[in-house]
């Protein structure tokens, strides 16, 4: 991986200032499963390598959120347990996230984040926890005795342009249902959120739900890219251009994943 080179920045009133991401990651004690806080790492280098100040902050139970501290929101997936001790807490932070998604500011959740953004997740046991109600969607566990959805999953993402794909792989016993969500994308080889429907994910403005763990990003910069792009524009109302970068080993390792899936 070569990198640009060069510092990105915005001219305003003559001078040159340095422009910035604050990513808040959402229970990153509690909710980081098979690998999730590596699309933290994904996000945090992408920008850099671009000369744009990224800072994360992690943000936890009993942690303040407010409007407009950050730029872009990420929550992992989590078991049955820490999906319960963080959904109390989330609830308190709905209503900030709720308006900062009002904004656009995006959000990448997920499994067990995705669930909980959600309207419901029923857990394997029955437990009802309520979810913030970002995504028009529910997820009901379907019991111990039910199968996991457990797998490589390859997933076209139309939405973002003929061809587009994400790799990845899922581990969840819930099975999510879409209201008016817009799915993530169409499942070419996998579960997807029921195993029945071909979906996979949410889309609700600029929030984005999965259950693609690996971590997602690494193999899928396509993605990465968009949400900081989203990011920059959530935080200076404007389209600001992405340097590209040399992503021959990320599409390398994209297309031989995806070619292996779907052989
Ligand atoms: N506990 C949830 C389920 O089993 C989410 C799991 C996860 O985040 N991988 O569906």
């Amino acid at each position: 991986m070569s990198c640009s080179s060069g510092s990105v920045g915005l001219a305003r009133n003559g001078r040159f200032d340095a422009i910035e991401i604050r990513l808040a990651f959402l229970y990153a004690d509690l909710m980081n499963i098979y690998g999730d806080r590596g699309n933290v790492i994904v996000l945090s280098r992408r920008a850099k390598w671009r000369a744009i100040d990224i800072s994360v902050q992690a943000v936890g139970v009993g942690d303040s959120l407010s409007v407009g501290a950050f730029d872009l929101i990420f929550i992992g997936g989590g078991q049955d347990r820490q999906q319960t001790l963080m959904a109390t807490d989330l609830h308190r932070k709905a209503g900030v996230l709720r308006r900062m998604m009002a904004d656009h500011c995006p959000v990448l959740a997920v499994c067990g984040g995705y669930q909980l953004l959600g309207h419901v997740y029923r857990d394997n046991e029955g437990h009802q926890l309520e979810g913030i109600g970002i995504f028009d969607a529910v997820t009901e566990h379907p019991g111990d005795r039910a199968l996991r959805c457990i797998g490589n999953t390859v997933v076209a993402c139309d939405w973002f342009g003929m061809g587009a794909t994400l790799v990845g792989f899922e581990n969840h016993g819930g099975r999510t249902y879409l209201g008016h969500a817009q799915p993530l994308g169409r499942v070419l080889s996998g579960f997807g959120n029921n195993g029945c429907d071909g979906l996979e994910g949410a889309i609700a403005g600029s929030a984005y739900g999965t259950y693609l763990h690996g971590p997602l990003l690494p193999k899928n910069p396509w993605f990465a890219d968009h949400l900081l792009h989203l990011a920059l524009r959530y935080r200076y109302g404007k389209d600001i251009p992405l340097q590209p970068l040399d992503d021959v080993l990320e599409e390398r390792a994209h297309t031989t994943i995806a070619g292996r899936i779907l052989r």
